[in-house]
């Protein structure tokens, strides 16, 4: 520090200069911003008990989470409305991302009316939803659609590196890794159905120069956060691969308990499960083989304890800023109706997307089917019958005795009846996606009251929310009465 020999008003600015420097560095190392603790989560971080664990204030790029999570201020209808807190940002998300807005055409004559209707629920797309199939990937969640592309795409050295999710110890705890190679990638196949700190690894692509061209892979709030801190990465070019999501564990151990108390096996021979069109959960076990329970079977509190709080104020089901979307919920089975044969479902969003997929085509790692199509059944009446029924929506109205669960010879003919007559295909997708916003809505506004939902909604969720409230009286009341009893906590 400067030492004064004799005080004069010289001497005395220059001191005050000195000591205004030496502080302006102290204050700016104590500025380099610190990541927090995993073990503080989920009350120690931002969005507390609704974080998605999102990775992001685990890295230095914590000092942007107001405007990156996906669960503070105005969360997901950043997606596709304007947010308010800044005068910078002048676009949607998704305008940011994919140059256009939903049903946002250059050509209004060349949209026609299906296609329109598609884009409300799954997103902007370049073209109709398909269906499709990774080529030779053993040990994928389904075909390894995900897998495939990503493997491409690093082969073809369109990308430095991959972040994907792998996994150290079992089957449902994730591990988010910087994947520089193949056999890296090859770490990432199968869902780990928990809570996955995606975000966490960027502190090792800002440190490395070498990496200039990333793919990300990962579900909707990840995403969302990705792409409102991707231009701090500084890279030339940057890929989103994202799968659909949806009520995903808050930990692996609460995976590993709906599979010991809702299906009654050991989780140790599970290798993975879903939630399938034909209204079952399919567990996958060791050996290959599947276990498969109707979900009307599974005990009527599960869902409250299996569901990350976030996950239940989620309204980004069909990753609406990734390039591409790999999911299943718009498939058909395979006979047999198992994940390893079943096509996927793929969405191209912009140009970036169909550079990838030519990657994946290019290599043969990946084979396109048929345009994904709907079998015209109504969707709607079985949406507004499994809100009204639902465990999670009869416990914010008061009603939380838990019910006794169906048997299972019931369940089966319920699910067989159903998976007939009921929505299959597109119409299955959207069925699932009106489920989810409709119960999140419920969430949201029993939890944090209506002017945090005015806030937080994106627009195409409030369409649907507002089509059922003009539409079906039953949920109209329903509303009342989660309004009435609503806890309106402050966010
Ligand atoms: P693989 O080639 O096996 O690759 C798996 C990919 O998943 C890898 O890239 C890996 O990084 C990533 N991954 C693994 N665990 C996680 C995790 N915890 N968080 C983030 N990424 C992870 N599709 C639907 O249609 N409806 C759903 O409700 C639905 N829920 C999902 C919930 C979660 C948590 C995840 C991760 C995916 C979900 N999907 C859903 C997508 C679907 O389950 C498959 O991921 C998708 O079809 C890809 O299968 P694949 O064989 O191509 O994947
Ligand atoms: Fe931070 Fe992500 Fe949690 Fe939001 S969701 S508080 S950005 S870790
Ligand atoms: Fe994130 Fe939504 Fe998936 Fe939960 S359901 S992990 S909040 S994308």
């Amino acid at each position: 520090m400067f030492k004064i020999q004799k005080w004069n008003p010289f001497s005395i600015s220059l001191y005050i200069a000195a000591t205004l420097v030496t502080l302006s560095q102290a204050l700016t190392i104590s500025s380099v911003p610190k990541p927090i603790d995993s073990s503080g989560w989920p009350y120690k971080f931002p969005a507390k008990e609704h974080c998605s664990k999102c990775g992001l204030c685990e890295t230095t790029l914590v000092r942007h989470v107001t405007e990156a999570c996906a669960f503070l201020d105005e969360g997901m209808s950043k997606i596709d409305r304007i947010p308010n807190y800044s005068s910078l940002t002048t676009q949607t998300l998704e305008h940011q991302t994919h140059q256009r807005g939903r049903h946002e055409f250059e050509s209004e004559r060349s949209v026609n009316n299906k296609k329109r209707a598609d884009e409300s629920r799954f997103g902007v797309m370049t073209r109709p939803m398909l269906l499709a199939k990774g080529i030779g990937l053993e040990d994928a969640q389904w075909t390894g659609c995900v897998t495939s592309i990503a493997l491409s795409m690093l082969e073809c050295n369109m990308v430095d590196a991959v972040v994907c999710i792998a996994s150290s110890s079992s089957w449902s705890d994730p591990e988010p890794i910087l994947a520089r190679t193949t056999g890296d990638v090859l770490r990432g196949r199968g869902v780990k159905p928990a809570l996955a700190p995606s975000l966490k690894v960027l502190d090792k692509v800002i440190d490395d120069p070498s990496i200039r061209r990333l793919l990300f892979c990962g579900v909707g709030c990840a995403v969302q956060a990705f792409r409102s801190i991707q231009h701090l990465l500084k890279l030339e070019q940057v890929y989103v691969l994202g799968t659909n999501c949806a009520d995903n564990s808050p930990n692996p151990t609460a995976a590993q308990n709906f599979i010991q108390r809702g299906i009654g096996i050991d989780p140790s021979q599970v290798r993975g499960y879903e939630f399938m069109a034909d209204f079952s959960v399919h567990v996958k076990v060791m050996g290959d083989t599947y276990i498969k329970k109707p979900y009307f079977c599974l005990p009527s509190d599960l869902a409250a304890q299996s569901i990350a709080p976030s996950c239940l104020a989620c309204f980004d089901y069909t990753n609406a800023l990734a390039d591409v979307v790999i999911g299943y919920m718009a498939a058909p089975l395979s006979t047999g109706g198992n994940m390893d044969t079943s096509y996927q479902t793929l969405t191209i969003r912009n140009s970036r997307g169909e550079q990838m997929i030519q990657a994946a085509l290019d290599r043969s790692r990946l084979q396109l089917g048929p345009e994904a199509i709907g079998y015209g059944a109504s969707h709607e009446d079985l949406t507004l019958a499994t809100v009204t029924a639902d465990g999670i929506v009869q416990n914010m109205i008061g009603e939380d005795k838990p019910k006794p669960s169906m048997p299972l010879w019931l369940g089966n003919i319920i699910a067989s009846f159903l998976a007939f007559i009921g929505p299959r295909g597109v119409d299955f997708a959207r069925y699932s996606i009106d489920y989810h916003i409709l119960r999140n809505y419920l969430h949201v506004l029993s939890y944090f009251g209506e002017e945090y939902a005015l806030r937080s909604l994106p627009q195409y969720a409030w369409d649907i929310v507002n089509h059922y409230e003009n539409t079906y009286d039953a949920f109209r009341i329903l509303s009342d009465q989660v309004k009435a009893k609503s806890t309106r906590k402050k966010r």
